[in-house]
């Protein structure tokens, strides 16, 4: 059988852990037998991170955005531990804050479901997908230990020179400061990225802040979805029968526990974080869900919700056996696939990535899974499948298809 052709390059950010050993399972088990594959490598595991000063980041999400295709391993975002563990010269930033920076744009998370995996939440049937704004906020921010009494005030100066000033605290001792930003330009691109892929997905979009406590950061985000959904969509969702809906996070996540899904739910970059991880848990596992971050400038970059694992490689390292579930990882992988063979009229490409995916599916379906996954299947006997052997199962259900 002649392998798969390429003719653009995917941009590959390699990573850190657990992940990084089934980033290499996956390519040698998965891909490389079937694809000639065609990528333009960059490591973004923590060691070369440090080495290179985080150059390596900023290069890969540059090269996203001249090929427009990338796909990403889970990294680790330093803190003071690995600070130790990795001898760094720096509390590195999180690459997925350096990358979205550069890319902006807006995180869509949906389940991955499978037959057998019934979700916590019983009156879940449907997916919820959570659109996630990729840019500012705490993810920017800038931060302060304040030593001792002072005033902290937030200034801005215009390009004239004059000055806007708030005062935050008069603090009388010891405390923190934080400041953080976003742009209209990126909420505006966040709502319109959602407004389309409501469209395109025919489901409801809801979108929720805390506009009532942040009056002016918040409210700005509210604002900018009604005004452009009252210009732009408005008439295109009533014909399409779909409904935009704003409420605060806690009423949406409220609402969201009472729903039956089916809806795509936009939350600011620090909601999207916390409530996909929510999501995700209670519709299987962490690797039980897709992420996708597509940019304003039309460029996409797929990747795992999921971290790098750390608990399993440790016990990988020491010999013991793991069953570290893959399925989000290829599910990067093959959503890269697609989309490189979507913008290079690669139809086996396309078929490549769709077939491995139903392998993924099937072989769940079929009983043979990792431990998490077991733990919520109502599979009557199934195998228990370490990580390597999961993926060879995989390969074997994909053979067979
Ligand atoms: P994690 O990697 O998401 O894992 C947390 C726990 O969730 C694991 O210990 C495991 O539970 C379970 N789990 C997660 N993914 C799994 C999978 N594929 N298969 C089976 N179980 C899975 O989070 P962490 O261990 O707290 O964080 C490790 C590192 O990841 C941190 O350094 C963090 O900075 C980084 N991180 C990176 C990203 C990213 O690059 N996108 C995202 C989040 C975190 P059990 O141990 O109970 O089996
Ligand atoms: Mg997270």
């Amino acid at each position: 059988m002649s392998k798969i052709q390429m003719t653009t390059p995917l941009v590959e950010m390699d990573g850190d852990e657990m992940t990084r050993i089934l980033w290499k399972m996956i390519k040698d088990e998965l891909l490389l037998p079937f694809i000639d594959l065609k990528t333009e490598y960059y490591d973004l595991g923590l060691e070369n991170r440090n080495k290179t000063d985080d150059k390596v980041t900023v290069d890969s999400a540059n090269a996203t955005l001249k090929y427009g295709v990338a796909v990403k391993c889970a990294t680790i975002t330093p803190n003071g531990a690995r600070m130790k563990e990795y001898n760094l010269k720096e509390m590195w930033k999180s690459p997925n804050g350096t990358i979205r920076a550069i890319l902006d744009g807006t995180v869509f998370r949906a389940p991955i479901l499978v037959k057998g995996i019934v979700p916590y939440v019983k009156n879940w049937v449907k997916p919820i997908t959570i659109a996630r704004h990729a840019y500012g906020d705490v993810y920017k921010n800038t931060e302060i230990k304040v030593p001792g009494a002072g005033k902290a005030e937030l200034v801005f100066t215009a390009a004239d020179g004059s000055e806007t000033r708030e005062l935050i605290h008069e603090f009388d001792g010891a405390g923190i400061l934080q400041g953080i930003h976003n742009t209209e330009k990126s909420i505006r691109s966040f709502a319109k990225a959602c407004f389309s892929y409501a469209l395109d997905t025919r489901q409801d979009l809801w979108f929720s802040t805390k506009d009532t406590i942040s009056k002016k950061y918040d409210h700005t985000f509210k604002d900018i979805f009604q005004e452009i959904y009252d210009t732009e969509y408005k008439e295109k969702f009533e014909e399409a029968g779909i409904t935009y809906f704003y409420t605060l996070i806690d009423d949406a996540v409220a609402r969201v526990i009472r729903s039956e899904g089916g809806f795509i739910w936009a939350c600011k970059n620090y909601d999207g974080d916390v409530m996909s991880d929510m999501v995700a848990t209670a519709y299987g596992d962490l690797s039980m869900m897709t992420s996708v971050l597509v940019s304003p400038n039309g460029v996409y970059e797929y990747e795992a919700a999921h971290g790098t694992v750390q608990r399993h490689y440790y016990k990988y390292l020491k010999g013991e056996e793991t069953s570290t579930n893959s399925i989000a990882t290829i599910f990067a992988w093959t959503g890269a696939l697609k989309k490189r063979g979507e913008l290079d009229n690669n139809q086996e490409l396309v078929e490549f990535g769709d077939k491995l995916e139903r392998a993924c599916i099937k072989t769940v379906e079929d009983g043979k899974m990792t431990k998490s996954l077991s733990l919520i299947s109502t599979c009557e006997n199934p195998v228990i499948l370490d990580s390597l052997g999961f993926i060879r199962a995989i390969r074997e259900t994909f053979e067979a298809m």
